[in-house]
C-alpha cells in the first residue's frame, strides 16, 4: 500500500490526535458543552494570532473570511487599496471589484514583497482609502511579506489593515496586535492541521468601528451578527461543530510546544529545503530578502515539466506538492513545511523529487539534495 504524504499548503496532513477527536459523535451547538469548546477555541486562536481582539469563528473555507472583511467593513464606492503580488493578493482584487468597491492596486512582481514605502506612499496620495488589504504569506509564489513594516505605516491613517494569513498564521510570525494588524483572516486547514471548513477572523476596535458604518449588501458574512452572537457565546448560524471540537485539540497542541516553537521548527524545515533545492542545482522561485517559511517555491530546468514530476510524485510514490500557476504553470513545483510535518517528511520529500527528476533526465549527483538538507537539520 502506497503512503500519501502531503507536502501542500492546504490542505495539510491531519494528527492522529486530532483524527480521533474528529471521529466522535456529533454534539448539538445550543449547548453549555459546544459553547465551553467555542470559548476555549477562540482563547486558543488569540494566543496563536497574538492579539486581544475579537475573534469570530465562521463555517466555510478560508475566502469566506477574506468575503466577510470586504462586506463588513466597506460601502458601495469606497476606495480600498491592494497589493498584488500573486494568485490571493488578486482574490482581494476580485473581492473588491464583485461588490463595488474601488480597488487601487500595487502590482508586485511575483516572487518579490511590496515595499511599505509604497503603500506610504499610496495612503498619502488617497485620504479616502478605508482600507489596505495585503497577503501575509503569498501562497502562489512562497514570498512574505513585511507585515510589521506595513502595520507601522497604515497604523498612522484612517484606513485599517486587513491581512490574509490563511497560509501563513501557525507557520510563519504574525504580532496582530504588536504590528497593528486591524483584521486577520484564516482557517484551520493550513498551518492548524485540520480538515477544511472552519475559517476565522480577528476584528480591531479601528475595524470594529468601520464595520458599524458598512453598507455592503450582506448577509451569511455579515460580522456584525457574528459579533451579537458572541455577546451570548454563540454563532448566528450552524457551526462546523466537528471542527470546531478539533480545533480545541489542535490549539492544545499548538500550546504545548509553544507558538514560537513552532515558528523556529518551521524556519529550519524550511531552510533545510531551500538547500536541498540549492543542492539539486535548482534555484528559488521567491526573492532571497522576500522568502517564506510556510512553502518552498522550486524553479525546475528548462526541459523539465513542474507538472509531470508532481504527478511522478503523487502518483507513483504518494508524496504531494502543489504546481506553478499561471505564468509559472509547469515551470515551479511548491513544496509546503507546514502542518504537522517533520524532518523526516521533509527528507522523505526530497529523496523522491530526486529520484523523479533523475528519471526525468536532471543531472545531478543522487542524494545531493538529501545530504544538503541533513547539513543544515544535523550540522
Ligand atoms: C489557501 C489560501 C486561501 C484560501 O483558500 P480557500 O481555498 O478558500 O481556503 C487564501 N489565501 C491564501 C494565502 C491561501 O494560501
Amino acid at each position: 500500500m502506497k503512503r500519501t504524504l502531503l507536502l501542500t499548503p492546504g490542505p495539510t496532513q491531519v494528527p492522529a490526535r486530532l483524527c480521533e477527536v474528529l471521529g466522535r459523535p456529533i454534539i448539538h451547538h445550543r449547548t453549555p458543552q459546544f459553547q465551553a469548546f467555542l470559548k476555549e477555541a477562540v482563547e486558543g486562536l488569540k494566543y496563536v494570532l497574538k492579539t486581544q481582539n475579537d475573534v469570530y469563528v465562521l463555517a466555510s473555507s478560508g475566502t469566506g473570511a477574506m468575503e466577510a472583511s470586504v462586506v463588513s467593513l466597506l460601502s458601495s464606492g469606497d476606495s480600498a487599496l491592494v497589493v498584488e503580488g500573486g494568485k490571493f493578493g488578486e482574490r482581494w482584487t476580485e473581492l473588491c471589484k464583485a461588490y463595488g468597491v474601488k480597488a487601487t492596486v500595487i502590482k508586485v512582481q511575483w516572487g518579490k514583497s511590496v515595499d511599505p514605502a509604497e503603500i506610504k506612499k499610496a495612503l498619502d496620495a488617497d485620504k479616502s482609502i478605508k482600507a489596505v488589504f495585503v497577503t501575509h504569506s503569498e501562497t502562489s509564489t512562497g514570498t512574505n511579506s513585511d507585515i510589521e513594516g506595513i502595520g507601522k505605516v497604515v497604523k498612522n491613517c484612517a484606513a485599517v489593515l486587513v491581512v490574509d494569513a490563511v497560509s501563513g498564521l501557525g507557520v510563519q510570525d504574525l504580532q496582530t496586535d504588536n504590528w497593528h494588524v486591524d483584521v486577520v483572516c484564516s482557517a484551520a486547514h493550513k498551518g492548524l492541521m485540520l480538515p477544511p471548513g472552519v475559517a476565522f477572523i480577528s476584528v480591531s476596535a479601528k475595524a470594529d468601528a468601520l464595520m458599524a458604518q458598512s453598507k455592503l449588501p450582506k448577509y451569511y458574512f455579515d460580522l456584525r451578527k457574528y459579533k451579537k452572537a458572541w455577546t451570548q457565546v454563540d454563532t448566528p448560524f450552524t457551526p462546523a461543530i466537528g471542527i470546531v471540537i478539533a480545533l480545541v485539540e489542535s490549539l492544545k497542541m499548538i500550546k504545548e510546544t509553544g507558538i514560537d516553537n513552532m515558528l523556529s521548527h518551521y524556519a529550519r524545515l524550511a531552510k533545510a529545503t531551500r538547500a536541498a533545492a540549492l543542492g539539486l542545482g535548482l534555484t528559488l522561485f521567491a526573492d532571497e530578502s522576500a522568502i517564506s517559511n510556510v512553502l518552498t517555491a522550486v524553479k525546475l530546468p528548462e526541459g523539465i515539466d513542474g507538472d509531470k514530476v508532481l504527478k511522478m510524485m503523487r502518483d507513483t510514490h504518494g508524496i504531494s506538492v502543489a504546481p506553478g500557476q499561471d505564468a509559472i504553470k509547469g515551470k515551479v513545483i511548491r513544496i509546503a513545511h507546514m502542518g504537522v510535518i517533520d524532518e523526516y517528511d521533509i527528507l522523505t520529500g526530497i529523496a523522491c523529487l530526486e529520484k523523479v527528476l533523475k528519471q526525468l533526465g536532471h543531472k545531478f549527483e543522487m542524494g545531493a539534495g538529501v545530504a544538503a538538507a541533513q547539513k543544515v537539520l544535523n550540522p
